[in-house]
């Protein structure tokens, strides 16, 4: 029998899908239902969604469901057969990005896209080795998953010796105005590659460090970071996965707002709303050097129903000025958490990029001793209030609050309202 429980899909979780599969919260969400920014748990509880990047224009957006019934009721295929729907999907996609990013792979993860971009790398220099930062995450495939030092596997294939991390920006405790002190761990980590025989290949990074803690960074921050790759003879890939398609509000792609040109971008998460729809964008010559070096073919990656699904994301987007949304909603989010850090001592910064906003807990502001368990309580208590969100960072105790892109003031009142009425309720002392 199908017990729909709690307690009871929590052991058939573990039974079927093994131990150590995190969920959100001391007491777990069952959610049954999304429209918008809105959820409903299996016992019809309402809960306002301030943390789902997937369901970038509204959970079960109508004009994304419609789009993929439609194709699917049509025609789905892989991707051997011509199809105009990706090649009308890869020319508006490419048109939002400068020249000279005009060609895309389409995958189902943003992993693999990751896993492809290192290939590019190593197919354009000949060379394997990888900086990243050591508080991110970039995926899940074998590669891939080394360059996360928090989740470096505990057995493996020993590909460390191809990685170097450099420490994550941290712009609330070490003060980087320019983005100098980050490449100079760069240019460090390049240096230490050659000297080792493997040689440097290609610096991968999200644009705004997103789960390094989102530090505030002024537009040209990449740069130098950038330069020292380029000198070396290596790629500049910047992961976006969850950074892209306007979340930045000021540009519809956060490297843009960072004032470099990547030579390969990779995206995944919010493309397609929730159907798995991944890729990358990278200039023609990476892509003409890849395709000769490395024999490719994905299954599902760029499907009708997947493009179909990916140029409806599109056109919500656009109709809606949904970017427009987010850099005018992130704006009233900062000063409200500004205003909630006059009236308790325990919010240290406050951060906020478009539609990414949060607050870094502290035990105190002179010694910025991080509060995880703080975040933790105040996470766990806004659940119970019917609010969503989580906590993120390289001490685990920055509020992430990273809502679907229709998010409105009204939403934003209940939000910060709520948020208020917990921080008062939570002591910093447990
Ligand atoms: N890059 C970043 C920055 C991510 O946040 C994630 C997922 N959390 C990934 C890559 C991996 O994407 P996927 O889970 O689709 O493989």
């Amino acid at each position: 029998m199908t017990d729909l429980a709690i307690p009871g899909l929590m052991d058939r979780r573990r039974a079927l899908l093994g131990p150590n599969m995190s969920t959100f919260y001391d007491d777990p969400v069952h959610v049954v239902r999304g429209e918008g920014v809105w959820l409903w748990d299996a016992e019809g509880r309402k809960y306002l969604d301030c943390y789902n990047n997937v369901p970038h224009v509204g959970h079960c957006n109508p004009r994304v469901v419609q789009a993929i019934c439609a194709q699917a009721a049509a025609l789905n295929t892989h991707t051997r057969y011509l199809h105009a729907g990706i090649l009308d999907y890869v020319e508006r996609l490419t048109a939002t990005f400068d020249d000279p990013l005009n060609t895309a792979i389409l995958t189902c993860t943003g992993s693999e896209a990751n896993d492809i971009a290192l290939r590019m790398a190593e197919a354009m220099t000949g060379k394997r080795g990888i900086i990243a930062t050591d508080a991110t995450y970039h995926g899940n495939t074998t590669l891939v998953s080394h360059l996360s030092k928090s989740n470096v596997p505990a057995v493996g294939f020993g590909l460390g010796q191809y990685l170097r991390h450099v420490q994550a920006p941290d712009s609330y405790r070490i003060p980087d105005p320019d983005g100098q002190h980050f490449a100079a761990g760069v240019q460090a980590a390049i240096d230490d590659l050659e000297r080792s025989g493997i040689g440097f290949a290609a610096l991968i990074v999200c644009p705004l460090f997103l789960n390094e803690g989102f530090p505030t960074q002024a537009e040209g921050w990449l740069r130098p970071a950038a330069e020292a790759a380029r000198r070396a003879g290596g790629l500049l890939i910047c992961d976006e996965v969850q950074s892209g398609f306007g979340r930045c509000g000021s540009h519809f792609w956060a490297h843009q707002k960072q004032g470099v040109i990547p030579d390969v971008v990779t995206m995944g998460k919010p493309m397609g709303n929730g159907h798995p729809v991944a890729g990358l964008v990278t200039r023609a010559d990476i892509m003409a050097r890849f395709r000769t070096s490395f024999r490719y073919f994905n299954t599902f990656g760029g499907n009708p129903v997947s493009c179909a699904a990916a140029a409806a994301v599109l056109d919500e987007l656009q109709e809606k000025d949904l970017q427009a949304n987010a850099a005018r909603i992130g704006r009233l989010a900062a000063d409200r958490l500004q205003a909630l850090a006059q009236k308790y001592p325990v919010i240290g910064d406050v951060r906020q990029s478009g539609m990414v906003f949060g607050a870094e807990f502290v035990l105190d502001r002179d010694s910025k001793t991080p509060a995880p368990a703080y975040a933790d309580r105040v996470v766990n208590r806004l659940r119970q209030r019917g609010i969503l969100l989580s906590k993120l960072g390289r001490h685990k105790n920055t509020l992430k609050i990273r809502p679907p892109m229709p998010f409105s003031t009204a939403h934003l009142d209940l939000l910060m309202t709520t948020l208020d009425q917990v921080l008062a309720e939570t002591p910093v002392a447990p």
